[in-house]
Order: structure tokens, then sequence, then C-alpha cells
């Protein structure tokens, strides 16, 4: 057990939701090096959310509202650190949530749907794969025709790189969330909010309640700009760190 009062309480509760879900196998191994590689970047934001996060998180609910049919993809780190945020967001905005995941298998589909039906989920596509994001190999391709494949705009925190250009060459309007501003994702995506998941997605249907023009912001929003607002403040940081 680890006490409330340690320092890194919160950081180390979102760990251990980490490393269970690997012995629940709703986690892929690898998910745990991608989430060592957001604490490290969590660390140098300060583990809050900064300004430049906050503007990403209105332009995502800006883009949220004017899409016609939104997707939130949920892969199995999402879902143990933001699983009933992430229900209670595609309710608020009427997004279909869609279990995607990178290392396909339909037994971490199945667990991971559960899941999200256990926090009020009521239809959740992944299972079916019967489209494909174009050109991508392997199972890593498969997608839901209704969900990913048909949407306009899609909610893909925590993606890689790959599927994130492939996503954008089919046309799509791409939000992420993803802690480190230099990935490829973070550099190809229309949003990217800089921000720890857990933060930023009650944010999201926080803003998107209160959005009265999404136009106006969507006119404003400058990505490539607030990834720079996001790389200055880290080195700011960096640089004024007393040792
Ligand atoms: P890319 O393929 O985009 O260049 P990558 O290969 O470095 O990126 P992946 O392992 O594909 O990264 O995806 C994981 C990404 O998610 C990492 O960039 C990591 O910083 C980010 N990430 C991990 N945990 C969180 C979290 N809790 N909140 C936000 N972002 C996170
Ligand atoms: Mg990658």
């Amino acid at each position: 057990m680890i006490p409330p009062s340690h320092p890194r309480y919160e950081s180390l509760m979102l760990r251990n939701r980490i490393a269970e879900g690997v012995e629940k196998g709703i986690v892929h191994p690898t998910g745990l090096i991608a989430h060592g590689r957001g604490e490290a970047f969590d660390y140098l934001i300060g583990e809050k959310t900064q300004p430049f996060a906050e503007k990403a998180i209105v332009a995502a609910a800006a883009y949220l509202k004017m899409a016609e049919h939104p997707v939130i993809s949920v892969n199995g780190n999402t879902a143990v650190l933001s699983g009933r945020e992430i229900v209670e967001l595609a309710q608020a905005s009427n997004a279909i949530i869609e279990v995607n995941l990178f290392h396909r298998s339909g037994e971490r589909i199945k667990k991971i749907i559960n899941l999200l039906r256990g926090f009020g989920g009521e239809k959740i596509l992944g299972m079916e794969g019967d489209a494909r994001i174009e050109g991508i190999e392997h199972d890593r391709a498969i997608c839901s025709r209704e969900g990913i494949y048909s949407a306009d705009v899609i909610l893909v925190p925590l993606e890689d790189g790959d599927r994130c250009e492939a996503l954008k060459k089919m046309g799509k309007i791409v939000l992420t969330i993803d802690l480190n501003p230099l990935s490829r994702t973070a550099r190809t995506a229309d949003v990217t909010i800089v921000d720890n998941i857990v933060r930023a997605i009650p944010l999201i249907k926080k803003f998107y309640l209160e959005m009265e023009r999404p136009d106006e912001v969507i006119e404003k929003w400058d990505n490539a700009n607030n990834l720079k607002e996001a790389l200055h403040f880290i080195s700011r940081r960096l640089q004024e760190m007393e040792l």
C-alpha cells in the first residue's frame, strides 16, 4: 500500500493501475514502456495542466463540437487510466467509442469492452474489425467500419505515430493526448494535448459543455505553435531548475 502522504502518490497510483492492467490482460506489456515515457515528460511539465495544454483541450472540445461523426479510440492504457471519464465524455459529446489496439487481440478487446460497460458504456465497437486503416499493414490496420473508418473527427489518446499519419491521410481530423511533444503523433495530429490523459479527459468534457463558438476557436488554432509553446516551457523550466 502506498500512503496518500507520499509526495509521488498520484503518479505511483497510476503506475499501479497500469501494472494491474497488465496482470489482468487489459494492458499489453509494451504499455508499461509507453507509460514510463509518458511519466518522464509529465515530470518535465510539472505534472500539471499547463496553459498550452488547456488551450489544446479547448481546441479539441471545439472540434468534437463541430464533428458529425466523432469517435474516441480506446487502447489498454487509456481504458485503465481514464475508462470511466472516457465513457462520460462520449456520452456528453455523442461520440462513439471504439476499442482499437496496436497489438490486436480479440481477448483483450473483449476485456476492455467489458471494463467500459462496467462504467456505463452502452454501445462499444471494436470486436467486428470489418474495415482497415488505409496504408497500414498487418492487424494494426483493422478497425470498425461504423467507428474509426467512417469518423470525421477522431480522438486517439496515446496513439502510435504511424497510425496517426495514416488517419490524417484518410482525411480525418485527429485529436490526440500525448505527453511527448516531440513524438510523431504529436507533430502529425491536428490537436495535440501535451498533458496526462487523466487530467485532460475530464477537462475536454468540461470545455465541451461550456463551448459556445467552436468555429472561432478552430479558426485561431495553430497546433505547431502550441507544440512550440510546450517545448519552450520545458526548456525554460529545465534552465531555471535549482539543484
Ligand atoms: P510516435 O510513434 O508518435 O513517435 P512513440 O513511439 O514514442 O511515439 P508510443 O509508444 O507509440 O510512442 O505511444 C505512447 C505515447 O503516449 C508516448 O509518446 C508517451 O509519452 C505518451 N503517454 C504515455 N502515457 C501517457 C499518459 N498517461 N498521458 C498522456 N500521454 C501518455
Ligand atoms: Mg510509435
